[in-house]
């Protein structure tokens, strides 16, 4: 028997608004200990105005709250001397981290700090029958689901944003909220020397992406691309290898090494289908296909494939479109 006990989800704000991927993962933390009863704990470290009730109402019985202002510096180093003591200190059995760009950078330097394994990406967590973590991964590029247990504790994993469905607040939930004063050991190590606002839709959160792969030829004519996704109100997306040739930022790529996308519309205009770009978009809702070439591997996953060239029906589609909305 282990004396660790619990699930921790590190839950990452930011000026006081907790990252929607905390909300994921008690979300999963409740389903979780619906067979394996165990307790469901938050920690957030973030100022006084932190959504603290937003993560009792999606299922934390207990939330350890360290409050500062110090917190809004993305300073991992910062965040890591204050979880590790307190993980210490509560010993789980279970810690869920998101895997945005700070999980990320964060959740290693903690399971190093505690001497304990980590599973990035996640896809999805189970609890074994000897009430062990499983955790679920793709591995070699996507062919397969790697089932991994860590034999240390606490059992770290880190999931993707919108790997779960984001639980309904349930107003009615009680929890405990602990304060906690932050400890830090140097001065800030990082300073924000300017804040730059995204202009950009997070391609995560859009109900439509208009991607783009090696059928357009160049980044001009992205442009095309741009005008279809605002007409419907999305974003644009990529396939790697456009982005690797430089005509669309890294923040647009779809796929494996890329960005998860579940949105109500999904229009692949020149991708072949590679698995590397299908593992990120295939669970769109509806999936539309432009390929020049009938046997591409993406009209197997979509809902209309049409076989022609992208930049002749992309223009008669917006035009159509322009006509309805004038
Ligand atoms: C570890 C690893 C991670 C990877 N991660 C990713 C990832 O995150 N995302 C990703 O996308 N890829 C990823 N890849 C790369 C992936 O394997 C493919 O190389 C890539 O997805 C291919 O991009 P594409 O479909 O744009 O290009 P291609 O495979 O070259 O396909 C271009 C398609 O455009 C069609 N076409 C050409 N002209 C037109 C036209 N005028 N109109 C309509 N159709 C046209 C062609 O018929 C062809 O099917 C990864 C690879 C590895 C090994």
């Amino acid at each position: 028997m282990t004396e660790y006990k619990g699930i921790v989800v590190i839950a990452e704000q930011q000026a006081g608004k907790v990252h929607p991927v905390a909300h994921e993962l008690l979300g999963k933390a409740v389903e979780l200990a619906r067979d394996n009863p165990q307790e469901i704990m938050a920690l957030v470290l973030g100022p006084e105005n932190t959504d603290v009730q937003g993560l009792i109402e999606r299922g934390a019985e207990k939330v350890f709250h360290l409050r500062g202002e110090i917190f809004n510096l993305p300073d991992e180093l910062i965040y890591k001397e204050n979880i590790v003591p307190l993980l210490k200190e509560i010993k789980p059995a279970i810690v869920l981290i998101g895997a945005t760009t700070f999980g990320r950078s964060l959740a290693p330097r903690i399971a190093a700090a505690l001497d304990t394994g980590l599973t990035a990406d996640c896809t999805d967590l189970q609890i074994d029958e000897d009430g062990k973590l499983v955790q679920i991964r793709p591995a070699f590029t996507e062919n397969i689901l790697a089932h991994i247990k860590t034999k240390t504790y606490p059992q770290m994993a880190t999931i993707r944003y919108r790997e779960f469905p984001k639980p309904e607040p349930v107003s009615a939930r009680e929890g405990k909220i602990i304060l906690k004063e932050p400890f830090v050991s140097q001065q800030n190590r990082v300073e924000i020397l300017e804040q730059i606002t995204r202009q950009e839709a997070n391609i995560s959160e859009a109900e439509v992406v208009v991607a783009g792969g090696r059928g357009v030829k160049n980044a001009r004519d992205f442009d095309i691309l741009k005008e279809m996704a605002e007409a419907l109100g999305g974003t644009i997306g990529a396939s790697r290898d456009v982005v690797d040739a430089g005509f669309v930022p890294k923040a647009y790529q779809v796929g494996y090494s890329g960005h998860r996308v579940k949105p109500r519309l999904y229009i692949a205009c020149g991708i072949s289908g590679a698995p590397q770009h299908k593992a990120g978009m295939k669970e769109s809702e509806t999936i539309i296909a432009i390929n020049t070439d009938p046997s591409a591997p993406i009209f197997s996953i979509a809902d209309i494939g049409i076989v022609g060239d992208w930049y002749e029906i992309i223009p008669r589609l917006l035009k159509k479109l322009k006509e309805k909305t004038d």
